[in-house]
């Protein structure tokens, strides 16, 4: 895949970019390594003004970067506006608590470890490295790299291909708010150039979020070297609805959760699992309430559907779709690829999905819900726990007893009762099975890239 600018509302290239060298990466990690020598010595007051500064500039940038947003990757504008506020809102959470999620901790009683005194302290362990995706070009850059850098380590960024300029604002942003020359910096390169930096002993550690292939690679790459790893790799995330819901709200929910960023979130909702009792009903509206999306320009400020970011996603979104109704699902609404520029596909219901489909087992990145039929709490909890993946989940119910055995038992990295799964940096964000290791976001997140060292004394 080349490094441009490819417009995914017209299909056509705005901008290329020739790839760094590989002189050009070894100097950037020199500068990375550098920065991270002077970034140990300072304080978390000095990164936390920097941080509150580099938070200041993005939201000044908004309608620059907004734009870059919606041009790269095709999120309707006011959508991106939004993911421009809410990196801000996460720098200006880690500029807070960084100092307060890495305070050192005592033993109360270190005579039992024969000590005078003993504890831990978190110290940051140098560069990491960040491959990141397209689906929030700035949210999933920003969500690594303010704990990282208020911890005192450096980061390198490397960003999917498709997103060049926003990888680019990101490069300068830190170091015009004060951080050191170095302290992160954007590596134009592709997926094949991860291997070399990744072994280079310079760098510490590496956090992916992406696809399972790029996972699994950039972590079996990171165990030959012993380097720690973050990866978030996607989801299937089940949305299980129970006959004591709000049925009204629930489908509302529905449909805000599968079809936000154009469905290409791994988060968004994808399964949706609803209880025989409601099922009609709840299909009814959904389909009626997906088929009215408004899908178009995503530069005009009233689209709720964009096209989907890449040809070969929208693509593969259509092998999927036709592979279910080819072995008999049904098709509620959408179901098909419009007959316009762009890399559009329709808002789409479908039912009867059974093992055999792909869209079973398979992650739809794209605005494709299915609609699954239970007969009761335990059938609900075999399909939603009846992927590979486990990322996050809803439960919708106003039956206490039902809430908590769902809440027990769903495999997944985090239960959302009666909402849809949301990132906010004051909780932890991650998931089980093959949709990753590790977490990001709140104390957790800030955590997985210290050294927690032991300190004891005679
Ligand atoms: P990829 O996983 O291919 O891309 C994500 C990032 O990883 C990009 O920076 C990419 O670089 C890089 N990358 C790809 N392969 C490797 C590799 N072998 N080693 C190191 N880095 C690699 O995602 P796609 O864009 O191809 O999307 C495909 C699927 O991935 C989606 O359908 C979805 O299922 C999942 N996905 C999940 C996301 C999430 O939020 N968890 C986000 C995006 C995708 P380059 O762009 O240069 O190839």
């Amino acid at each position: 895949m080349p490094i441009a600018t490819l417009n995914p509302f017209t299909g056509q290239v705005e901008r290329t970019f020739e790839p760094h060298s590989d002189a050009e990466v070894d100097e950037r990690i020199a500068r990375a390594d550098a920065a991270f020598r002077e970034l140990r010595g300072t304080s978390f007051a000095n990164r936390a003004e920097w941080m509150l500064r580099a938070a200041d500039l993005l939201e000044n940038d908004v309608e620059e970067c907004a734009r870059l947003i919606t041009i790269e990757m095709g999120r309707p504008i006011a959508a991106a506006r939004a993911e421009v506020h809410k990196c801000a809102k996460g720098m200006r959470y880690y500029a807070a608590h960084a100092e307060e999620f890495l305070a050192p901790e005592t033993l109360a009683d270190p005579s039992t470890v024969n000590a005078s005194r003993a504890g831990t302290r978190y110290a940051p362990i140098g560069v990491v490295l960040a491959v990141m995706p397209w689906n929030y070009p700035l949210w999933q850059v920003l969500r690594f790299a303010a704990p990282a850098l208020m911890a005192g380590n450096a980061g390198l960024l490397k960003h999917a291909s498709n997103v060049p300029q926003s990888a680019l604002y990101l490069d300068t942003l830190f170091t015009r708010a004060g951080f050191p020359q170095g302290a992160f910096q954007t590596l134009l390169i592709p997926a094949s150039g991860v291997e070399r930096v990744l072994r280079d002993p310079r760098v510490k550690a590496a956090t992916l979020t992406g696809s399972e292939p790029a996972g699994r690679s950039l972590g079996s790459i990171a165990g030959s070297e012993v380097k720690h790893v973050v990866l978030e790799l996607g989801g299937s995330d089940p949305f299980v609805v129970m006959p004591s819901a709000d049925l009204d709200r629930a489908v509302e929910v529905a449909v805000t959760a599968r079809n936000q960023n154009n469905g290409q979130s791994c988060i968004a909702a994808k399964r949706f699992i609803v209880h025989a009792d409601v099922f009609d009903e709840f299909t009814r509206l959904f389909a009626q309430r997906v088929a009215a999306l408004k899908v178009g320009d995503p530069l005009d400020e009233s689209t709720e559907v964009g096209p989907l970011a890449t040809e070969s996603g929208r693509d593969e979104l259509e092998q999927q779709v036709a592979d279910a109704v080819a072995k008999g699902a049904t098709v509620l609404a959408g179901g098909t690829v419009p007959d316009r520029d762009g890399w559009f596909y329709e808002p789409t219901v479908l039912t009867g999905v059974t093992p055999e489909m792909r869209l079973y087992a398979e992650e739809a990145f794209g605005p494709v819900a299915t609609v699954y039929r239970v007969r009761d709490r335990e059938e609900a909890l075999a399909i939603a726990n009846g992927t590979t993946f486990g990322l996050s989940s809803a439960i919708w119910t106003n039956d206490a007893d039902e809430e908590e055995w769902f809440t027990g038992n769903l495999d997944a990295g985090a239960v959302f009762v009666n909402g849809m799964t949301v990132s906010f940096p004051e909780l932890p964000f991650g998931g089980v099975k093959d949709s990753g290791v590790g977490r990001e976001l709140a104390a957790a997140g800030i955590r997985e890239f210290c050294n927690l060292k032991t300190v004891w004394k005679a």
